[in-house]
């Protein structure tokens, strides 16, 4: 990042915002007056240069006014009054929210990193509110930090280990998740020096060794491609050669096991070409020209990075066999990229530089991420709970893993070969029945490790284990998992609807549903809620519609509500024994039951059975000598006994309740069971036997019966 003098920047902004600008300068001047940085310059000299960076960037004068303004708070005896006073509660947010990102705790220490301590996660929320207010303070943090590594060299060596190790743990992906390339890159190269110094040196050796052999010819080459372009009516806006950032090629290492020779875009050619249509038409040209390597031809412009970033990637092999790596995209992707947001900001600056600079524009558009992130920061959820969903974005350390063709994937630490499946496609991810990792194989639940080779075996279908959910890391995995399953059990639940309505269809006599006239079927359908009768068997796969209750409408002549148990006869006013009618019986003088009241049976000692009223105090506890009895029919007439279901929450007076509306309605009640349920003690189902003359009090029986308070259901089923 190259700072251009503040004054040469000023020209661009309005005459008023050049005034507060110098003021703001002057201020600072002020402030920091008698402070020195560790370089031995003055304290000024920092809150210049982050201002000048903001200014390049082309942000606008409150952010160019705030990031000189940015250390007074912290490090001067001004408040955050005195800069509101001067310069406006839109400055003085800026300032603050600054100030504020500056007392974060990142603790990195590796300790704490499962296990953070409240105060860190509250800062980490302080963070996020910050981030989600205005992005301008993230953009000055940014570069206040960029600074800050440049130079580095002046402190201790213990706090630039802790700095630079903060600075990839955390600025440089926020950088790239704003999609400001250029600041990532820079961030990185000076981290990476303290960070992993070994690493580093040796990082550095290797680029030097492989630079001369891939520089010899390029610019030749350049040359030839830009003929080559011109000469197929392509204007280009620029075309040069660009080496990767050490640090990026250090990840690269990882990838080919420390092979330099396997890095093909240690250099890239970057064409800059007007429109898009133009860097189609560019790549067309290169692959007639050079041979590319077919598996790392990548269109970001149709499908951008996540971070936004768009360009043509291809790999081409040069006459002399040179393999050499080349983007093409234009001036609008070049500048995201480089700058992400802030690039919006630069565009106005090119097209019109007062208009922009007058400060009327000073809310940059929020990526979505951070739309999310300050949805996160803002719901009542558990600062635990936060952690873990930042975890999976920003702050969790990330494992890096390679197919067997070195294409590189990073994931969450502690990803498993599944998370690595589904990375590479959902296809992959569900046809996954083993892994190899570095060429062995490996149980699915397997923790990767940083640098795996991974390998997944495939079968031919899609089976995936629901298990696996117990242990995959990403979302993606997750997500991707429960989608098959949904999606499976619509249709097996579907085919599994279909032959029990068959199968019932056919035990009522008919066939096929096709016999079943097409109008009629359709209001069914319609009955049940259904668009369709896929849906109709999907949702009797699903148990949501009874197949019972679909075939009474679907068969007209079985339309009742259950078979009544037919039972011929009167009451004679004999008692009988429940499925021993031979059995003696005589009625009990104590309580003196007469039909229909409900009866049982006691066995007496010595002198057969007695009885009584249900519920008779003088045999209440002798629970193990009660028979079922009932009294005897004679032949002839047919009495219609449902049997009456009700499932209810329970509570006192139920009963009374129930049997209330049952007797207004002139039902008989033959016999009335109260049953718990044993697996929730909080439901109970009461069972009774009705004896209704006209099935019409049935129905509306049940429907007052359904509006009783705690009644779940009432029903009437088969007896
Ligand atoms: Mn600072």
């Amino acid at each position: 990042m190259k700072a251009r003098s503040l004054q040469s920047l000023l020209t661009g902004y309005s005459n008023s915002d050049q005034d507060m600008i110098r003021a703001a300068r002057t201020f600072a001047e002020v402030a920091h007056q008698d402070q020195k940085r560790k370089s031995g310059d003055p304290y000024i000299s920092h809150p210049l240069t982050v201002a000048q960076y903001a200014a390049g960037l082309g942000m606008d004068a409150e952010t160019v006014a705030a990031a000189l303004l940015h250390d007074v708070v912290e490090d001067t005896s001004f408040s955050l009054d005195d800069i509101k006073n001067k310069f406006g509660e839109s400055i003085a947010g800026l300032v603050d929210g600054v100030t504020k990102l500056g007392e974060v705790d990142y603790n990195l220490d590796e300790n704490t990193h499962s296990t953070r301590h409240a105060t860190s996660v509250e800062n980490l929320r302080k963070l996020l509110l910050a981030m989600s207010k205005d992005l301008r303070v993230i953009i000055i943090k940014l570069l206040d930090r960029l600074h800050n590594l440049q130079t580095l060299q002046y402190l201790p060596l213990d706090h630039r280990v802790r700095i630079s190790e903060e600075s990839l743990a955390i600025f440089a992906p926020l950088a790239d998740r704003l999609g400001m390339g250029a600041i990532k890159a820079e961030i990185e190269d000076l981290s990476f020096k303290y960070a992993k110094a070994s690493a580093h040196e040796l990082t550095k050796r290797l680029v030097a060794t492989r630079k001369q052999d891939s520089l010899r010819g390029l610019d030749d080459l350049k040359q030839t491609i830009k003929i080559q372009l011109i000469e197929a009516q392509l204007s280009i806006v620029a075309i040069d050669a660009r080496q990767k950032h050490l640090y990026s090629i250090y990840k690269k290492l990882q990838k080919t096991e420390g092979d330099i020779t396997k890095i093909y875009d240690l250099v890239a050619l970057r064409i800059i070409v007007p429109s898009v249509q133009d860097c189609y038409q560019a790549l067309g040209i290169l692959h007639m020209h050079y041979k590319p390597l077919i598996h790392r031809i990548k269109d970001y412009i149709a499908v951008p990075k996540p971070n936004g970033y768009r360009s043509l990637h291809t790999t081409v092999i040069a006459p002399d066999g040179t393999i050499l790596e080349i983007q093409v995209r234009t001036q609008v992707m070049h500048d995201e990229a480089e700058y992400g947001l802030a690039a919006h900001a630069l565009y106005n600056m090119h097209k019109d530089t007062k208009a922009y600079r007058s400060g009327k524009q000073t809310q940059l558009a929020k990526p979505l991420w951070l739309e999310d992130l300050a949805q996160l920061s803002n719901t009542k959820q558990s600062f635990g709970d936060l952690v873990e969903d930042l975890k999976i974005d920003l702050f969790q350390d990330r494992i890096f893993v390679f197919t067997p063709h070195g294409d590189l994937y990073d994931l969450p630490e502690e990803a498993t070969p599944i998370d690595f499946a589904f990375a590479i496609h959902t296809g992959i991810g569900l046809r996954a029945q083993g892994a190899k990792v570095n060429n062995r194989l490996v149980p699915l639940d397997k923790k990767l490790e940083n640098r795996d080779i991974v390998e997944i075996l495939t079968k031919k279908t899609e089976a995936p284990n629901r298990q696996w959910l117990s242990f995959v890391k990403t979302a993606q995995a997750r997500t991707k998992i429960k989608a098959h399953f949904r999606a499976q059990s619509k249709t097996s639940n579907t085919a599994q609807g279909k032959a029990l309505l068959e199968q019932k269809l056919k035990s009522s006599g008919v066939l096929k549903i096709e016999s079943i006239p097409a109008a009629m079927l359709h209001d069914v359908i319609q009955s049940f809620n259904q668009r369709d009768i896929e849906g109709l068997y999907m949702a009797i796969g699903e148990g949501n519609v009874n197949v019972v209750s679909a075939v009474r409408r679907l068969i007209p002549q079985v339309h009742k509500p259950a078979r009544p148990k037919a039972i011929s006869g009167e009451i004679t006013g004999r008692p009988v024994v429940v499925g021993a009618s031979e059995l003696p019986c005589t009625l009990a003088s104590c309580c003196k039951p007469v039909p229909p009241e409900a009866i049982t049976g006691y066995i007496t000692r010595g002198s057969g059975i007695t009885v009584h009223r249900l519920g008779c105090g003088n045999i209440a506890t002798e629970q193990d000598r009660l028979l079922e009895c009932e009294w005897e029919m004679a032949s002839g007439k047919v009495r219609n006994i449902y049997l009456l279901k009700i499932t209810n929450h329970s509570r006192v007076g139920m009963m009374r309740d129930i049997t209330a509306i049952i007797a207004a309605l002139n039902i008989n009640i033959v016999k009335s069971t109260s049953i718990e349920n044993e697996i929730d003690q909080k439901y109970s189902q009461i069972q009774c036997l009705l004896e209704v003359g006209n099935p019409m009090l049935l129905t509306l029986a049940l429907r007052q019966l359904r509006q009783i308070k705690d009644v779940v259901s009432a029903e009437i089923v088969d007896s």
